[in-house]
């Protein structure tokens, strides 16, 4: 059955806050356009499905939600609409041509509604995967969600791709679909990344670093804010290179005081710093403002400097000790998540061991390791010495493991104490979930506790005595 008029869109994102932050981006262009933008694909013409294409297990995962909508979307799925040899398969570290094969041309059936494919992976494999995947109508990358009404508008069932590169320039302002109930929203201050670490793909994905307007940031806050938004996560690949390329100086410090002066926003959060930019001037903001929260993520990636070094990151072990010291001694409670590679090329059992020293010496309070992902196009695919899968998959282990311990102790400790909770959702037994100032959304932990009849709504706060202490949750009960 052919299409005639595209009207209702239905988006499927995978991957990080960011691509969820395009798809809000993306909504927001086609409402502005007259296009109905549902959260039931099966009232929907179209489904766009936003995918990851940053490592392996994510580049799996987008490959098999486009398959299952391809199937939703009554795509005639090719033979190996599996992901057959395809990048989960160990021996196909990176590649993709394998993934499915096609003709790419001649849309296999048009199917009932359209079925596009955007985000990162598209941006990444576009050309490959319209030769291998027909059972996708558009191809869409990145910097091509400004076209989407024209593309839908003019869709005739003719297969087509848009994966153009980045225009630089300053970050281009477009509207914003929020949630319902926007209580915890994020806000993107800056697109791309210069920094070219040598396992990272991203710099050739999102392009070279582009800085919002501070203005439009602060205006996009304030629109948040008024649509019920108290918890605002500033991201970007690295916030902490906001303004250089824009203003000629990092202007994080200066912008997270200008977002402070907003009345109705609770909690400010930092996401994706990178440590070597984390000036004086911003550490003495985060401590004197209250609306900022007691928590920073650091990606310091490893400690060992001869494997810093092999990434190109610029921080050593020392350049990163100093940076937390200078954190804790400003900042006494202040949380800090991070997250490590194992397995990285070359990487020996000493540079692991030092690694493993360090989280014991640090006892970050958050933490997440990834094992090493061979990505083609990055620097290190192409080093020697890489890892044997089962060394790296052994040493992320071993971190967690501890970790664990460790994120145990850090919530004992909070046995007794009365913490400000943002509720986030009521669960079938009637037990409330929600987060406090040191828990990032869906990567951190929990505080369970019970209203005692109370009716509360996600976005409210409330004090919580903490009674008990799980590795990565806590649970507590009214103190108000
Ligand atoms: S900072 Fe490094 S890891 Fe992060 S996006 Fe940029 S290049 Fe990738």
């Amino acid at each position: 059955m052919k299409i005639d008029l595209i009207k209702s869109v239905f988006f499927l994102t995978l991957g990080c806050p960011k691509n969820e932050n395009d798809s809000q981006m993306a909504a927001g262009i086609l409402e502005e356009a007259g296009f109905n933008v549902t959260d039931n694909a099966e009232e929907a013409d179209a489904i766009i499905v936003n995918t990851c294409g940053f490592i392996n297990d994510a580049k799996t995962e987008s490959i098999e939600a486009i398959f299952d909508m391809a199937q939703f979307c009554g795509k005639n799925v090719s033979q190996n609409g599996k992901v057959a040899a395809g990048p989960q398969n160990p021996d196909c570290e990176g590649g993709m041509q394998s993934c499915a094969e096609g003709d790419g041309e001649h849309a296999g059936d048009i199917g009932e509604k359209v079925l596009i494919v955007s985000g990162c992976l598209a941006q990444r494999y576009g050309e490959e995967l319209y030769k291998s995947m027909p059972e996708v109508d558009i191809f869409l990358g990145v910097n091509d969600y400004p076209k989407l009404p024209e593309i839908l508008r003019d869709f005739d069932g003719k297969r087509q791709k848009y994966l153009n590169e980045y225009q630089p320039g300053c970050m281009e302002e477009f509207p914003r679909k929020l949630e319902k109930n926007p209580y915890s929203a994020t806000i993107k201050i800056a697109e791309g990344c210069d920094n070219i670490c040598a396992y990272c793909i991203i710099p050739k994905i999102r392009g070279k670093y582009r800085s919002r307007g501070m203005d439009e940031i602060v205006s996009e806050a304030r629109t948040l804010a008024d649509a019920g938004c108290r918890e605002l996560i500033l991201i970007a690949q690295d916030i902490t290179a906001y303004g250089k390329d824009l203003y000629g100086d990092y202007k994080l410090a200066e912008l997270l005081k200008k977002l402070c002066g907003i009345e109705k926003l609770e909690w400010i959060r930092l996401m994706y710093c990178y440590e070597d930019r984390i000036t004086d001037e911003l550490i003495e903001v985060m401590a004197t403002e209250e609306k900022v929260c007691h928590y920073i993520d650091i990606p310091i990636q490893h400690a060992s400097d001869n494997v810093l070094k092999a990434m190109n990151r610029r921080s050593t072990a020392k350049s990163i000790r100093n940076t937390l010291k200078k954190l804790k001694n400003a900042i006494p409670d202040i949380h800090i998540r991070t997250t490590l590679i194992t397995g990285f090329p070359g990487e020996t059992k000493e540079d692991f061991r030092e690694l493993a020293d360090f989280v014991e010496e640090m006892k970050f309070q958050r933490l997440g390791v990834f094992a090493y992902s061979k990505e083609e196009g990055t620097a290190a695919a192409l080093m020697k010495n890489q890892v044997r899968r089962d060394v790296k998959e052994r040493r992320k282990n071993a971190i967690m493991q501890r970790q664990t311990e460790i994120s145990l102790e850090s919530n004992r400790s909070k046995i007794g104490q009365v913490m400000k909770v943002l509720v986030e959702e009521c669960d079938e037994t009637g037990a409330y979930i929600g987060r406090t100032q040191y828990d990032a959304p869906e990567i951190d932990n929990s505080v369970i506790f019970r209203a005692d009849g109370r009716s509360l709504s996600p976005g409210d706060f409330v004090s919580i005595r903490i009674t008990d202490a799980f590795d990565y949750d806590l649970t507590g009960e009214l103190a108000d």
